[in-house]
């Protein structure tokens, strides 16, 4: 009988990271998920030592990472991700970005693993080309206040990078472009948990600037779908992942509105600094090299994630306790914090 593989998943406690974790064990993967709680939630992975071996593991990824078993692939997905969460905490982000993914390099090359790290659409920054393919080098503030996550990353490709030159490492980088869906947190600042939330409780629903930038939403179960072929692949990348499809905030306010059959007027608020005014991947190499292109259409996703916020929003108030079949005994813990509110 051949070995189930290993995946670790840094930042497996997270939005995207939990949702990885549940294909992973889908697709028969033992899953160790390293977290440090800093924006996750140990309730995003509650139930998933149900679905297979799964063990969750407090750990800040800027102290070394050790684990006594065979890893066959380290996903590394964790940093904050969004604008309220890196203006939050903007050194943590670096760290994450730079001595983060160093360790988590290290435990790659010392298992001989894949190396999947989850980069962003904010290394094109605010973009003069547009789709953007791979091959376009960005447009980025390295001082702004956005600097913090956009540079984060750029730094963990370039180190990425050097790995793989210097010490044949298998890597991969995958330019993640906006991913929605369930268990974003409604005050994250990202759009669609703030438009739904906001739709949902009968608030205004607060549009930056007038409206006209556009994003591309992804829907979170394509991406991880993705980002389980690029691990499976041998393509160094980078490869974006995101849906081509680009919607207007304007457009998706208003939808967002008629989908949740709310009242709430629609209202324009400042536009932040560094705000990018156009979002759009070129997928064409996740195509050819991974044979990957998202299958969930906005409303098909918007549908599902409203309804989970809906259910959300009427469950009666979650325990401030971890969920102690979530958890393992730790093999290492350092520097863990409690579970994000
Ligand atoms: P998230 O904030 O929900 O998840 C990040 C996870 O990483 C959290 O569980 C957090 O606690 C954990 N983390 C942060 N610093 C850590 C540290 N030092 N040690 C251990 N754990 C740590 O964000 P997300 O939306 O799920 O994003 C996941 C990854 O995907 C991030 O790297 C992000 O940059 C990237 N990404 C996401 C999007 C998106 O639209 N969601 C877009 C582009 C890129």
């Amino acid at each position: 009988m051949s070995r189930r593989e290993t995946a670790v998943v840094a930042g497996g406690a997270g939005f995207v990271g939990s949702h990885l974790c549940r294909l992973l064990l889908d697709g028969g993967y033992e899953v160790i998920c390293l977290d440090n709680f800093l924006t996750g939630d140990v309730r995003n992975v509650a139930g998933l030592d149900q679905l297979g071996p799964f063990r969750l593991q407090p750990h800040d990824i800027t102290e070394a990472v050790a684990l006594p078993e065979t890893v066959d692939v380290v996903f590394h997905l964790a940093s904050p991700a969004s604008p309220v969460d890196y203006l939050r905490h903007p050194l943590a982000t670096l760290a994450a970005g730079s001595s983060g993914t160093e360790n988590l390099l290290r435990l790659a090359r010392e298992k001989s693993a894949r190396f999947v790290v989850a980069s962003t659409s904010e290394v094109y920054g605010d973009p003069l080309v547009h789709p953007q393919p791979e091959t376009y080098w960005g447009n980025v503030n390295p001082i702004g206040p956005r600097s913090v996550y956009d540079e984060a990353k750029r730094f963990a490709e370039a180190l990425t990078a050097a790995h793989r030159r210097t010490y044949g490492t298998s890597t991969a980088i995958a330019r993640i472009f906006n991913t929605y869906g369930p268990r974003m947190r409604p005050a994250d600042g990202r759009a669609v948990p703030a438009f739904v939330t906001q739709a949902l409780r009968g608030d205004p629903v607060t549009v930056a600037g007038d409206g006209s930038q556009t994003r591309s939403l992804c829907y979170v179960d394509d991406l991880a779908e993705g980002l389980v072929l690029l691990s499976a692949a041998t393509t160094p990348g980078p490869v974006n992942l995101g849906n081509p499809h680009e919607i207007s905030m304007l457009d998706l306010a208003t939808r967002v509105v008629h989908m949740t059959g709310s009242t709430s007027p629609i209202v324009f608020t400042e536009r932040p600094q560094d705000d990018p005014s156009l979002r759009c991947p070129d997928i064409t190499r996740a195509r050819e090299e991974l044979g990957w292109k998202p299958t969930t259409d906005l409303s098909e996703g918007l549908h599902r994630t409203i309804s989970w916020f809906r259910s959300r929003a009427m469950a009666p108030a979650p325990s401030p306790t971890r969920s102690p079949s979530a958890i393992s005994r730790p093999v290492t813990v350092s520097n863990s914090v409690p579970p994000s509110p």
